[in-house]
């Protein structure tokens, strides 16, 4: 079965423990102390992986641990730092914390994304030597890698979704104007998982195509497959909704198109806001006069584009994928979801901050804030957006404009300095 929605558990390894070793040659009574640090847990990090289209690894298996860093050892030697995880998971994968459903990150571009951090190694006891104490006899623990709980939601990343009752032939669509080779059968539910599949138009121009599967009657309130489905569409920028305009399965075009739509709205308001081009399929099997142009005539009225093919014979398809590159040149790109999600220990009991003005400038410190400096690459959009979030949440915004920070004004968080913007 097709699974898109799943819940994990990750844990980085812990970091290795320091060693109380001292360094011992014959003759010689005692020498310095000489126990090197631990190693480094492994993190857990995920990556996207573009042949991919579920999250069907981790159906069954839930738990994933990274590697421990080793213990330090005596002649000041490190431990071994412990291996990375890397977990693959499709592009779209929402990361969600499993406890507020806040979003983590949103895995839509190709960077790798650490979930949780391996532990530091802990310290041998060389590094206690002191001209006072010249025998040091303890030495630090490891850190204890983080762990979490998430849950993993795929919403698949298409710049087109391919929506319609089953049979209607979105399956046969996709796989005649890309290299996607997704099952085709004429028995309902065939296709049990979206495909993907890229469209090429003119050797350049190209975009994604998903094939949602069968979305029927009921499935928004969980009847049938479709209801699941229903998750992909939401980031495509254009939905391409499909008619079986010949009617040969004893349906009707225009209460299938009304159908369908109306599990849309009910699914999310959301959903039924992306544009629509219509198009009619199975043409060559159009029987009786004017039954097409009824339809056409219909969706036309309620000023949607139409546009007729017979997908297996591919008539009218190239012109069909022309006008879907026209319109997507004139749509939004595909959403991104903003990471919602900051740490716990970020709240506002526990950051304390000072806030000074010399020269018209301000200056705020604060012990935490300079941890969480420590840990933002500044040079990252990610992370800095992470650091704007915490300013906002923990209340230093807040506490800048009680403070009297006028719009424009310069902000100086130890070195990094902004323009204030409220
Ligand atoms: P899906 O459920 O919407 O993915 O539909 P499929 O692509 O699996 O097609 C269902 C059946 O309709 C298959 O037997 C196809 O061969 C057939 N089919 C699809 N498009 C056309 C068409 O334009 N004309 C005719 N005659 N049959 C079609
Ligand atoms: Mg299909």
């Amino acid at each position: 079965m097709f699974s898109d929605i799943t819940e994990i558990y990750v844990k980085a390894g812990d970091g290795g423990n320091g060693a109380v070793s001292f360094w011992r040659e014959k003759y010689v009574a005692a020498g310095g102390p000489d126990g090197g640090d631990g190693g480094k847990g492994g993190d857990v990090v995920i990556v996207t992986d573009n042949n991919l289209n579920t999250l069907t690894d981790y159906r069954f298996k839930h738990k994933f641990v990274a590697k421990n860093g080793e213990g330090g050892k005596g002649g000041k030697m490190y431990g071994k730092s412990g291996e990375d995880l890397v977990l693959k998971v499709p592009k779209g994968t929402l990361i969600r914390d499993a406890e507020t459903k806040l979003l983590i990150k949103d895995m839509s571009d190709d960077k790798p994304f650490v979930l949780a951090k391996g532990g530091k190694g802990g310290w041998g006891n060389r590094h206690f030597a002191t001209p006072t104490r010249q025998c040091p006899r303890f030495a630090r623990a490891g850190v204890p890698g983080e762990e979490r709980n998430v849950i993993l939601e795929l919403k698949l990343i298409a710049d087109v979704g391919l929506i319609g009752f089953p049979n209607v032939g979105k399956s046969t669509l996709l796989s005649v104007v890309s290299a996607a080779r997704p099952k085709i059968a004429d028995y309902h539910f065939t296709t049990l998982k979206p495909n993907l599949g890229v469209v090429g138009f003119d050797g350049e121009e190209s975009f994604v195509m998903a094939d949602i599967p069968g979305i029927i009657e009921g499935a928004a309130e969980g009847a049938g497959l479709g209801h699941k489905f229903l998750r992909h569409v939401e980031r495509c920028r254009l939905l391409v909704h499909l008619v079986d305009v010949a009617g040969s399965e004893g349906r009707d075009p225009i209460e299938d198109f009304e159908t369908l739509n109306k599990e849309l709205v009910s699914f999310s308001e959301k959903l039924s806001k992306i544009p629509q081009l219509v198009v009619g399929n199975k043409i060559d099997l159009l029987y009786e006069e004017g039954q097409e142009e009824r339809f056409k005539e219909y969706v036309e009225s309620k000023g949607y584009k139409y546009i007729s093919i017979s997908a297996p014979i591919q008539h009218n398809t190239k012109n069909l994928i022309g006008t879907i590159c026209n319109e997507l040149k004139e749509l939004p790109p595909v959403v991104v979801y903003e990471a919602e999600y900051v740490a716990p220990e970020i709240d506002k009991k526990n950051n304390d901050i000072t806030i000074e003005r010399h020269d018209g400038v301000w200056f705020v410190e604060g012990q935490w804030l300079l941890n969480i400096m420590r840990s933002v690459n500044f040079s990252d959009n990610e992370s800095f957006a992470y650091f704007q979030r915490v300013l906002r949440i923990s209340g230093v915004i807040e506490k800048l404009v009680e403070a009297g920070v006028q719009e424009g004004d310069t902000v100086c968080i130890y070195d990094f300095e902004f323009d204030f913007v409220y």
